[in-house]
């Protein structure tokens, strides 16, 4: 981890305190270039907004996604206070983005909050394989 790579993950850290501080839960994350100019920055607002999909790593996924080019994005960091979560995982690696650098790991995470998992939902599949396959086949060709 390079200094500049510390000065940006100190941001995110504050972001997170800043996020607490107005009332909103405790994670705080941002994109930046590889000079380290900072392009945006995000704070979970899941409460405010009444969205479980509000934090800031899938907000910046989205943004990146929506708003830079393919090389551009493969050359963007995150920096995160926290690990992202499964959902916020799987947009970031959508999103084309070239690196996560986190703080504070999930495991770490887990330690200062025990309650803070999710039961996972029971899922059942695969199923009808001969129906399901019809929309998909040929459409990524
Ligand atoms: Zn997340």
């Amino acid at each position: 981890m390079t200094p500049q790579d510390e000065r940006l993950l100190r941001r995110a850290i504050e972001l997170a305190n800043e996020s607490r501080a107005t009332g909103h839960a405790p994670y705080g994350s941002l994109l930046a270039a590889p000079d380290g100019t900072i392009l945006v920055e995000a704070h979970n607002t899941v409460r405010a907004d009444r969205d479980i999909s509000a934090h800031p790593e899938l907000k910046l996924a989205r943004w990146a996604a929506r708003e830079l080019d393919p090389g551009t994005a493969a050359a963007t960091t995150m920096f995160t206070s926290c690990q992202p979560c499964m959902m916020c995982t799987g947009a970031i690696d959508r999103s084309g983005l070239g690196r996560v650098v986190y703080a504070l790991s999930a495991e770490q995470h887990t330690e200062i909050y025990p309650e803070g998992g999710f039961p996972r939902v029971p899922q059942e599949g695969p199923a009808l394989f001969e129906e399901a396959r019809v929309p998909i086949v040929g459409y990524y060709t």
